[in-house]
């Protein structure tokens, strides 16, 4: 990286020593020294732009300028009321053409646009559905008429259930709306974080019976990796459970078989799209679990990282923070890796809370006390300043998903997401959907819009932006020579696109 004489002066020389408090006019070269000192701090503000990125940079600084100065901005606006006006922007049909680099943080049951799992999943023979007493549904792939069970009493052929509607467009709209959190009244659907949660625990259930169907299952891996790639992102570490898959006739495929099915469709998809690297597996479990049970996860994680050591990244906790056991209250489980003398990587969700000083604040100290590789969330990370201190020192990167943190509810307007404070101080940072179909996104340019628009706001720059995607790469799993190869095949993405936009 080229250093030039104003930002090797910003760097090492003490500014604030020469800061005096005078009576009269600042010094304004000594503002303009400031000032250039804060930028060069800030999440790319130590990127080295050539002349042409320069251009652009000015280019989407004026874009930003009419965006910001808009009767309505869109991350200042619910995400759900947003999404019209964010496809309209220049700067986010610039951010879609964009190499993004990888998607670090989202979970394999929102991996796919519902549309897809309706129009697409729903309509193969022998989909059974069954609505709940709690208004929400169920599928079941079939070769006879299924049994009830405790949750669903009476189950329906899809395609007969079809063919007595009469309205098919209104029948597969009301099947979405049982698998996404979208609505076009988000406030008044949602008017707390309970409710919110509540409906994306049920959207998860709800999807699963499509999902962990075998046939279904290769062909959702396959999809997901495609609606990354046409989003420009070449990588994936996808959160997941590995819930058991199921066939026609109810045989039933363990763990192992899910991690199989994944590498060999992460295979077959490198091969038809050889410009796209690869993507690996986080072994994730629920928080609402036993100490016991997360014991024994955290042993099979162990044993499945063996057996997939190029596939298998490492292990996380999921679920709602608030609700249910902490990092600090699962701590024998935590403990195993290291009591057996192995090493099983952490990714743990930390900090996605706004209920400081409670046990559950605690996650973020706790998790990178387990030597966590990277903190998903870690929204209450800019009031922890000794997790904060840890986690830069340790470059442990946060996984920043500010559409999710939005509609779970944490912040409204987006310019005032706490990452704005790490951003401005080039905290280590990537950017991720968390649960793109839940919350209507694809890819990342939505999150990457909020973040680069609304977080950052006119400071953030192409620079920003590069160091973003550099970052995707930089902080994932992958080893040494892999991340080379990432970096050398980002590389030749991001010429061309600047050529592209120049
Ligand atoms: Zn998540």
């Amino acid at each position: 990286m080229v250093i030039s004489i104003c930002q090797a002066v910003v760097t090492y020389v003490p500014l604030l020593w020469f800061v005096r408090v005078t009576d009269g006019m600042p010094d304004p070269a000594q503002r303009d020294l400031l000032m250039r000192q804060e930028a060069f701090r800030q999440t790319g503000g130590q990127v080295a732009l050539t002349a042409t990125e320069q251009k652009l940079d000015a280019y989407l600084h004026h874009l930003k300028e009419k965006e910001m100065s808009a009767a309505q901005f869109p991350p200042a606006i619910h995400f759900f009321k947003a999404k019209p006006l964010i496809q309209k922007s220049s700067i986010f049909k610039m951010l879609q053409k964009m190499p993004k680099g990888a998607a670090l943080h989202i979970h394999s049951s929102s991996l796919v646009s519902v549309e897809w799992l309706v129009k697409n999943v729903t309509y193969r023979p022998h989909c059974y559905i069954c609505f709940t007493w709690d208004n929400s549904v169920r599928f079941l792939f079939s070769d006879r008429q299924p049994f009830p069970r405790w949750d669903c009493f009476y189950w329906q052929l899809l395609e007969t259930l079809r063919a007595k509607i009469g309205d098919p467009t209104g029948f597969d709209n009301s099947l979405m709306q049982h698998l996404t959190l979208f609505t076009d009244d988000p406030d008044g659907e949602y008017p707390n974080q309970d409710v919110v949660w509540e409906k994306f625990e049920k959207a998860f259930i709800a999807a699963a019976g499509l999902i962990t169907h075998a046939p279904v299952l290769r062909d959702y891996y396959y999809k997901g990796l495609g609606e990354l790639q046409l989003d420009n992102i070449m990588y994936l570490e996808l959160r997941s459970g590995l819930s058991r898959t199921y066939e026609l006739d109810g045989t039933i495929h363990d763990k192992g078989w899910c991690l199989k099915t994944f590498q060999e469709v992460t295979k077959k998809f490198i091969e038809d799209h050889p410009d796209f690297l690869g993507a690996r597996i986080i072994i994730s479990v629920h928080r609402a679990l036993s100490v016991s049970a997360v014991k024994a996860a955290v042993k099979e994680a162990i044993q499945l990282q063996k057996a997939f050591p190029d596939i298998v990244a490492g292990f996380d906790m999921v679920g709602r923070e608030n609700s249910v056991g902490t990092l600090w209250y699962f701590r024998e489980a935590l403990s195993l890796p290291a009591e057996m003398g192995v090493t099983l990587p952490y990714f743990f969700h930390a900090g996605e809370t706004d209920d400081e000083g409670t046990d559950v604040d605690q996650n973020l100290l706790d998790a990178l006390l387990f030597n966590t590789t990277r903190i998903g969330h870690g929204y209450a990370l800019a009031h922890h300043p000794l997790a904060k201190e840890l986690s830069r020192k340790r470059n442990v990167a946060v996984e920043l998903c500010p559409i999710s943190n939005q509609v779970l509810k944490l912040v409204s307007d987006l310019r005032n997401h706490p990452a704005a404070v790490l951003m401005s101080e080039g905290h280590p940072m990537v950017i991720s959907s968390d649960d793109p179909a839940l919350f209507g996104t694809t890819g990342l340019s939505y999150d990457f819009y909020q973040a680069f628009v609304g977080i950052g706001g006119l400071k953030a720059n192409l620079g920003t932006l590069k160091e973003l995607a550099v970052n995707s790469i930089r902080y994932s799993s992958l080893p040494p020579h892999l991340k080379n190869t990432g970096y050398a095949m980002w590389q030749n993405k991001w010429d061309a696109f600047i050529v592209d936009h120049s």
